[in-house]
């Protein structure tokens, strides 16, 4: 058989420990036989992190503005313990907060459904996508711990020296104090990558926040959302007949859990760290999610939404039999091929990217699976567990049979 041919490199984002294992496993087996792999390769990796002094990661989050589309393995966040584990110069940052913070994006997670796990919600079909907005808030805040009696004031200086100054409370005892910000471009970039992201895919689009108690700050993001969506984006989700609609965060879960999934879910930042890690659980597993980071500009960045799964590496590296599950990589790397495809009008690209997919959910459904998803099997279906080699091969073997 003749390989599937790309034009564009795909900017390629190696990573850490069970994951780094698991991303040579899936291009030896899954890419490399079938598909002439042109990637930009880039080591994310925490030792070449630290060799090049984090230079990696911004390279290869400039290589994504220029070629727009990155596939990205999962990678350590230093934390003390791994400054000594790897004997750092510094405690780099997140890969993926230096990334985003170049790139500018929103990130899109949706769940992967299979017949044999049911959500805990029982109405739920279709998958939900949280769009967390990736930037500020209380991420990005100011925190006071007040010992005593005094007063806490708002004071803004802008830049020709006018002064805004409100007096927050003034405290008769101790207390917490805290200042949180966003940005107008910011808050801007995040509706527009949501707009493209519900054309894309053409689902509708809900967005909710707390404005009748936040009558300025999330106030200016209801306002910032209707306004891009009536000016730029009404007359193309008219003509796909998709929706978007605002509502109140509390209204808005209720009606989440009432709905059958099937669209995106907006949130701004806090409210997308919380709901993302309650949607992904209701739906089975994180190692079941797919994450991507879109930025306003058309740049796509594809990742799974799990860690390295360090435990299971320190398993792996004392030569035990490890079961990790690899389809959240897997789909990683197949909406990366698939957008490459689209961008540059390669039919069998995509193609392959579709077929992989489906190969991965059939051997799913023929029972065979990781041991994370075995215990979450709804009664009345079979299912056993194999290694992550023994089922990579499985997945192969579905492949190749839709390949001929
Ligand atoms: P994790 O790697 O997501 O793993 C936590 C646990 O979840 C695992 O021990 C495992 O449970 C289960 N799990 C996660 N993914 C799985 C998979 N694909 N297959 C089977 N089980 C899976 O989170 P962590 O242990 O908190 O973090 C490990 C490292 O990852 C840290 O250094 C952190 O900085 C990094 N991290 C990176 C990213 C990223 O790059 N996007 C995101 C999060 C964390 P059992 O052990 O019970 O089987
Ligand atoms: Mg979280």
């Amino acid at each position: 058989m003749e390989k599937i041919k790309m034009t564009t490199p795909l900017v390629e984002m190696d990573g850490d420990e069970m994951t780094r294992i698991l991303w040579q496993m899936i291009k030896d087996e899954l890419l490399i036989p079938f598909v002439d792999l042109k990637t930009e390769y880039y080591d994310l990796g925490l030792v070449e992190r630290e060799k090049t002094k984090d230079q990696v990661t911004i390279d290869s989050a400039n290589a994504t503005k220029k070629y727009g589309v990155a596939v990205k393995c999962a990678t350590i966040t230093p934390n003390k313990q791994r400054v000594e584990e790897y004997n750092l110069t510094e405690m780099w940052k997140s890969p993926n907060g230096t990334i985003r913070a170049i790139l500018d994006g929103t990130v899109f997670r949706a769940p992967i459904l299979i017949d044999s796990i049911k959500p805990a919600v029982r109405n739920w079909k279709k998958p939900i996508t949280i769009a967390r907005h990736a930037y500020g808030d209380v991420y990005k805040s100011t925190e006071h711990r007040v010992e005593g009696p005094g007063k806490a004031e708002l004071l803004f200086t802008g830049e020709d020296g006018t002064q805004f100054r409100e007096t927050i409370y003034d405290f008769e005892c101790g207390g917490v104090l805290q200042g949180q910000y966003n940005k107008d471009s910011s808050i801007c970039s995040f509706a527009r990558s949501c707009f493209q992201y519900a054309i894309d895919t053409k689902q509708d689009l809900w967005f909710a926040t707390k404005d009748t108690i936040s009558k300025k700050y999330d106030q200016t993001f209801k306002l910032t959302f209707q306004d891009i969506f009536d000016n730029e984006y009404k007359a193309k989700f008219d003509e796909l007949g998709i929706e978007y609609f605002y509502t109140l965060i509390d209204d808005a879960v209720a009606r989440v859990i009432r709905s059958e999934g099937g669209y995106i879910w907006a949130c701004k930042n806090y409210d997308g760290d919380v709901m993302s890690d309650m949607v992904s659980t209701a739906f089975g597993s994180l190692a079941m999610m797919t994450s991507v980071l879109v930025s306003p500009d058309g740049n796509y960045e594809y990742e799974a939404a799990h860690g390295t799964v360090t435990r299971h590496y320190y398993r792996y590296l004392k030569g035990e039999d490890t079961s990790t599950n690899p389809m959240a990589t897997i789909y990683a790397w197949s909406g990366a091929l698939r957008k490459r495809g689209e961008l540059d009008g390669l039919t069998e690209l995509v193609d392959f990217a579709d077929k992989l997919e489906e190969a991965c959910i059939d051997t799913l459904n023929d029972g065979i699976m990781t041991k994370d998803l075995v215990g979450l099997v709804s009664e009345g279906y079979e299912a056993h567990a194999v290694n992550s080699i023994g089922f990579i091969k499985a997945i192969r073997e579905r492949l190749e049979k839709k390949l001929a």
